[in-house]
């Protein structure tokens, strides 16, 4: 992999990268690419996990090419530099923040968005001026032969280039120095990248997963709450970072919320969602077992068939979970969904404190004072009031989890920070050369502090 870092180097040392509009035609390129190559995204991503055309488009094709427009819109703005307050003590002078680009990227991916999550990074490090080494999840091999391809037929190779590969290729790129990672997956490897990475101090943005709670209240309209669950639970079968991962419902509405989701399954997938285009199926053997193994507990209430050869897991609920099952101790990350059920608000609250940070939270109710009790009593990466998943598609809003769901933020203007070096620049006159700074400093000290009540 050496090869390849070295001759971004070179690149970027040219100076090119810097250069505001090779950044932005660089993106229209890459909007191109994307929009030239969606027939071929959506088909390998269907191939990967039976992935429906539309989910395909609507979060891989079109998520990337509305975060490329808004990026174009705005890079000017944001590449500055930018003119900050100078505090008196420090006359005659001016500030201003320099965005610079850090140098060379190394973006890792995951499986189940496996387009979207290396492009989008991808727009920030361009935009911010970067090079970049792609790392498509080999777990989707159709479609990380689909991107590993567009990126050698869009770019030179010394700008971005893309590797194809598993563990060992991305161990062996985990070899080099790199200016920044950026890795979206599981938490073991998450740890992997941090170590490596702190070897050679380079800093890291790690976008992981968790469970994401789902609060549901009785104060609801429960037609659309219903809808917007079963579409989040089950939109690419459940495999979806901040899909909802539990419900915890009001025993008031648990009746009534089930028997609607149920219905909501039944309008979107049919009698027998196998045979329906719109619901995917499970990425990899491995992932089925494990889905299917956290089944075993609780009372189903619809779903539960399996189909091994099809690597097919019916949209299934299941209700009576206990905390301490296994479905409620690690992120499930299919189309399963556990209920549990309190009776105060407080209950669900303590119960999401008790946790780990998720990386999304979900809230139904329509009473604005339990919204700002979850709101200020809970936290986590962001969160939707009576809704799920929608906020990841906001440009405006930063996307990242915390703690165990990981650090850092990007979409919109937060990757292009994300891969910038926020450079201070204080630019002196040689006027008002204040002496009180220089040795021997004598009374001084009693002087500055005056002053500086006086000026601050
Ligand atoms: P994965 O297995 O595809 O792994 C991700 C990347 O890590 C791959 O590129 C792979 O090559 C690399 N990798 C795997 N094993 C490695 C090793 N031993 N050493 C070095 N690199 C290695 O993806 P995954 O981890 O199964 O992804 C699913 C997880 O990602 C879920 O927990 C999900 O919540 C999380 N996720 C988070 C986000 C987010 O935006 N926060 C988005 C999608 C997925």
């Amino acid at each position: 992999m050496a090869p390849i870092v070295q001759a971004q180097r070179e690149f970027f040392s040219t100076g090119k990268t810097r250069e505001l509009d090779f950044r932005l035609r660089q993106l229209e390129v890459l909007k191109d690419a994307v929009g030239g190559n969606a027939s071929r995204i959506v088909r390998a991503l269907k191939e990967d996990m039976g992935k429906p055309a539309f989910e395909a488009h609507v979060a891989e094709v079109s998520q990337v090419i509305t975060g490329i427009d808004y990026t174009l819109k705005r890079l000017r703005g944001w590449a500055g530099p930018h003119r900050v307050h100078t505090p008196v003590y420090l006359f005659l002078a001016s500030s201003r923040i320099h965005p610079e680009p850090v140098g060379v990227a190394l973006i890792i991916g995951p499986w189940n968005y496996p387009m979207d999550l290396v492009i989008e990074p991808l727009v920030g490090a361009i935009a911010a001026g970067n090079c970049a080494v792609l790392k498509p999840s080999e777990v989707a091999p159709a479609t990380s032969e689909v991107v590993c391809s567009m990126v050698r037929e869009t770019f030179d190779p010394a700008f971005v280039t893309a590797v194809e590969g598993g563990a060992p290729e991305t161990q062996a790129l985990l070899a080099e120095k790199f200016d920044h990672i950026f890795y979206t997956g599981g938490t073991v490897v998450g740890r992997i990248v941090m170590q490596k990475a702190a070897e050679q101090l380079t800093p890291v943005t790690l976008e992981l997963g968790g469970k994401s709670p789902c609060i549901v209240e009785p104060d609801i309209d429960l037609a659309v709450a219903a809808r917007r669950i079963t579409w989040g639970k089950y939109f690419n079968a459940g495999q979806t970072c901040i899909a909802p991962d539990y419900l915890l419902v009001n025993s008031e509405v648990k009746g009534e919320l089930l028997q609607a989701i149920e219905r909501c399954k039944t309008d979107f997938y049919g009698e027998d969602p196998m045979q329906s285009p719109d619901f995917a199926r499970i990425v990899s053997d491995k992932h089925f077992e494990r889905v299917t193994a956290l089944m075993g507990e609780g009372d189903i209430v619809f779903g539960g068939q399996t189909d091994a050869a099809q690597r097919y897991i019916a949209p299934t609920l299941i209700d009576n979970v206990k905390p301490e099952q296994k479905i409620m101790q690690e992120e499930i990350f299919g189309p399963v969904l556990p209920v549990l059920t309190y009776t105060y608000l407080q209950e669900a609250i303590d119960f999401v404190r008790e946790r780990p940070r998720p990386l999304s939270l979900y809230a139904f109710t329509r009473d604005r004072e339990k919204q700002s009790r979850v709101l200020r009593e809970t936290i986590s990466g962001g969160v939707c009031i009576n809704d799920t998943m929608v906020h990841y598609s906001n440009p405006r809003l930063p996307f990242g989890g915390i703690g165990t769901s990981g650090f850092g933020r990007y979409h919109g203007r937060w990757s292009f920070d994300t891969f910038s070096n926020m450079k201070a620049v204080v630019d002196r006159s040689f006027h008002f050369d204040i002496y009180l700074r220089y040795p021997p400093y004598r009374n001084a000290q009693k002087l500055t502090q005056k002053l500086l009540r006086f000026i601050t």
